[in-house]
């Protein structure tokens, strides 16, 4: 197939024709043709070998190497080097040890050159030891070797030792070039020690390497880590060529120092001065903007950067997920997952993790377990995703199945795996599971139960109905009893009208959290419930004097794109007018379906939300008219309130789903609810 060559062959000949073929990047044909002629120059052997670690194929370059050694053909120092090129990129110490080995046995250690190349191949075998057993052999260490020793310290992250080295370095009257400094500046960012950072940065004014941009960019990220923006922006701004990655840096520094709109217009001005952002970029300014509640642009700027013709890698995919997640826009949930279905993202369990999340939180549950039994493997985070998303929606037992079958699979449970499941159990009233399953914590699994378990356990009794227990179970905590825990206790004396209880659990919770509107509405409703008009008032008043204020009540829902918000009484638009007679149709209908109003509820929670009139007009309800007046095939209906949902309005919605037949899923502040023919998944416990 390929020509013979002559046997007789002038020197250099093998060099020329092997270069031919390497140069059009033939690998293959290069590796024949040296193994045809008999006796090639050291020389092709070395540009071979470095061939095949260029093009991404160390270990092929190692095993020519080893073919050499077996021919017993003896390396000089270059051919050597290009070996521990290969197998610092293959991240082989076994192989990188023996090529050390060669380098000694065949009398170079004293190379500095090739020591430096040694040095650098064992820091990316993260082998500090080896680095610095070549480091210590070489004669004349230059500014390259003490650079490659630093470095060495900062890949196996050990920086302090490195920062220790580049002090060395100086004493041994050594002067950091510009590769020293950018290899070093890291290490302060990590460290977030501004001031060795300060005086590298004199350091560089003095050495005039500030016109250097790999320097002046590892200054303004060093700047960004330490929080000093202003700083940052004064090295930012006297650049005078800013490569995407000085703009990146600057970025960063703005978001994490939460200097939101700055970061965006910087981000804009990036744009404008013709600099095109890469990927990090987007993703750093993805993450500025769910981080700081500006969801809907987050989702606009995903858009931007596949216009721009950039591809969203996982990064982008879990900093976005969070904007549809607190957005509940199931919509652009599923848009993402086509996204990540289609680009084979699908394998990343980050990824996975947080559209099962993304899933649960905008009320559907089932596509969160189709992404779940669709992962090859899980981990303790997957797991505890899928754990707590049943726990949120009220499904206990599923939970505990869940954790079981964790168990059975071999992986540890921590600390959010208790969490997730314990609250599982409080929502399903699984009292004995609970207690295990606490008991279990820190015997079988070495999980210190912390607060929140406590309150987990706390939560489980309380609902339960095991109030006293509860109350015992909190003066028995190890640890100063939470908010949570007195909130949990409290919550369900208002439900089982435990009058002493509640008034315990307030005056704790008085002291711990006196701002939060929602103990004095839980307070007040358990007196109204007791007829204790007195005390009620009190409580009323209470709340004046200290002006804690309260929150407003809102509800919300997504039809087709958009977001629709509803607050109490709200009858200006057209649109709500129409919202009315739908529900006073609906009250009549109800009313014939044996319909109720509970007269109990028409007294309580009017201190948590006003009423406009008997009937209450939360926005709960006008969300769950709208929704339903809007539906367009679908069997269920989803709506969202900030607030705990109302008494009335949970036992209306009840009657609601089942009149006109749908499910309706209802996630207030606390869970989210099922309401389907007349019950409620919740089973009237909220
Ligand atoms: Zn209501
Ligand atoms: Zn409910």
């Amino acid at each position: 197939m390929f020509p013979k060559l002559p046997q007789s062959h002038p020197p250099g000949l093998s060099f020329k024709v092997i270069n031919s073929f390497l140069g059009t990047g033939d690998l293959q044909r290069a590796r024949q043709l040296i193994d045809e002629i008999p006796q090639p120059d050291l020389r092709s052997w070395t540009r071979l070998i470095s061939a095949y670690t260029q093009h991404g194929f160390p270990k092929e370059a190692i095993k020519i190497y080893s073919t050499l050694k077996l021919r017993n053909i003896r390396p000089d120092n270059i051919l050597i080097l290009s070996v521990a090129k290969a197998c610092a990129l293959a991240s082989d110490l076994v192989k990188a040890k023996e090529v050390h080995e060669d380098a000694i046995r065949f009398g170079f250690q004293s190379d500095t050159l090739l020591s430096n190349a040694l040095i650098d191949m064992y820091a990316k075998c993260r082998n500090v030891d080896g680095a610095r057993q070549v480091f210590d052999d070489i004669c004349v260490k230059n500014v390259v070797s003490w650079t490659s020793m630093c470095s060495s310290y900062m890949n196996c992250g050990l920086l302090r030792q490195g920062l220790e080295a580049f002090r060395e370095m100086g004493l041994n009257g050594v002067r950091p070039n510009s590769v020293t400094v950018s290899s070093v500046l890291p290490a302060c960012s990590e460290l977030r020690d501004v001031n060795l950072g300060r005086q590298m940065h004199g350091f560089v004014i003095r050495n005039g390497m500030e016109s250097n941009a790999f320097v002046s960019s590892a200054l303004v990220n060093m700047y960004a880590s330490c929080i000093r923006i202003r700083e940052a922006e004064v090295v930012f701004s006297n650049m005078s060529q800013r490569d995407v990655v000085s703009w990146n840096g600057i970025l960063t520094a703005c978001f994490l120092n939460e200097e939101f709109e700055k970061g965006l217009a910087l981000f804009y001005q990036m744009r404008n001065e013709g600099v095109k952002p890469n990927t990090s970029s987007w993703n750093v300014v993805i993450v500025g903007c769910t981080q700081n509640g500006r969801n809907e642009l987050a989702l606009e700027l995903l858009g931007h950067m596949q216009d721009a013709g950039l591809k969203p890698n996982q990064i982008t995919v879990i900093s976005v997920l969070p904007a549809c997640t607190n957005l509940e826009s199931l919509k652009g949930g599923k848009e993402i997952h086509a996204f990540v279905c289609r680009n084979w993202l699908i394998e990343d369990l980050k990824v996975t993790t947080a559209l099962i999340f993304m899933y649960a939180k905008c009320g559907n549950l089932e596509l969160s377990e189709r992404v779940f039994s669709l992962m090859p493997i899980k981990d303790t985070v997957a797991w505890n995703t899928m754990i707590i998303a049943n726990s949120m929606h009220g499904n206990g037992k599923q939970s505990l199945f869940l954790f079981r079958e964790m168990l059975d699979a071999g992986i540890r449970p921590d600390s959010f795996t208790f969490i997730g499941v314990l609250s599982g159990c409080s929502h399903s009233c699984l009292v004995d599971e609970a207690s295990l399953i606490f008991n279990s914590m820190s015997r079988d699994h070495s999980v210190e139960p912390d607060a929140e378990h406590f309150s987990c356990m706390v939560d489980v009794l309380s609902r339960a109905g095991h109030l006293e227990e509860a109350y015992e179970f909190i003066q028995r905590m190890p640890k100063e009893p939470t908010a949570g825990a007195w909130g949990a206790l409290l919550g369900a004396c208002r439900v089982y009208k435990n009058v002493e209880l509640g008034r315990k659990a307030a005056s704790r919770l008085f002291e711990i959290e006196p701002d939060n509107p929602g103990n004095y509405v839980l307070l007040y409703n358990i007196f109204v419930a007791a007829k204790l008009w007195g005390e009620a008032s009190e409580t009323r008043k209470m709340m004046r004097d200290r002006n804690v204020l309260k929150t407003q009540g809102c509800s919300w829902v997504q039809v087709r794109n958009k977001v629709y918000t509803f607050v109490v009484g709200d009858r200006n638009s057209m649109q709500n007018c129409e919202l009315y007679r739908f529900l006073d149709e609906m009250s009549e209908k109800m009313r014939l379906a044996g319909y109720m109003p509970n007269t109990e509820f028409v007294l309580q929670d009017v201190i948590e939300e006003e009423k406009e009139d008997i009937l209450c007009n939360h926005s709960e309800k006008l969300a769950v008219a709208f929704a339903i007046l809007n539906v367009n095939g679908e069997s269920s209906i989803r709506v969202f309130k900030n607030l705990r949902i109302c008494g009335d309005c949970h036992h209306t919605i009840k009657f609601i789903a089942k009149v006109v037949g749908l499910q309706i899923i209802v996630r207030d502040s606390l869970r989210f609810h099922h309401f389907s023919n007349g019950y409620c998944s919740c089973r009237d416990f909220w």
